[in-house]
């Protein structure tokens, strides 16, 4: 089976991941996207995201909290603020931050405080709401 490179890498951590892989299913600001070998040129935004990262028969999930994401029909590189393999993750940490964005919206809903504070707001519950799927923790 044909193979392409993956590389998924942080500015604080560096690299994350780096493999060849069989196909990636990610999401950008424009929809789902299905990586194969030798895909057409391409560059795009995610949006924060659970990777589907399909190799030697197996599919495994790694968090991205977004980023950029550059396609060759040999690589994919993925840059993003944050970025993480299922062991990484800390639950309870991500459930916490799921509940502090919650209250946040419905807070700031309420006092009818700025668009940008409840888009970051969901940003943040975005950011837990996929690290929670990788980790296959149903969602509160
Ligand atoms: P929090 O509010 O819990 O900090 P966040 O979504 O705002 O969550 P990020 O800004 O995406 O956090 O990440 C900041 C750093 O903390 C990154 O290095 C990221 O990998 C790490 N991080 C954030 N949440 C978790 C988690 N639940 N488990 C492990 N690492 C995490």
């Amino acid at each position: 089976m044909s193979t392409i490179l993956l590389e998924v890498a942080t500015p604080d951590k560096g690299e994350v991941f780096a493999k060849d892989i069989n196909m990636l299913i990610c999401r950008s600001i424009a929809g789902e996207l299905g990586i194969l070998p030798k895909h057409a040129r391409l560059l795009t935004e995610l949006v924060p995201n659970a990777l589907r990262i399909k190799f030697d028969g197996s599919e495994t999930l790694l968090f991205v909290s977004g980023g950029f994401m550059e396609v060759t029909p040999e690589k994919i590189t993925i840059l993003a603020d944050s970025a993480e393999v299922p062991d990484d993750i800390d639950v309870e940490r991500a459930k916490s931050a799921y509940k502090r964005a919650e209250d946040r919206i419905t807070g700031f809903k309420n006092k009818g405080d700025t668009e940008i504070d409840i888009k970051r707001a969901e940003a943040a519950l975005a950011r837990a709401k996929a690290r929670l799927l990788v980790k296959g923790v149903p969602i509160p």
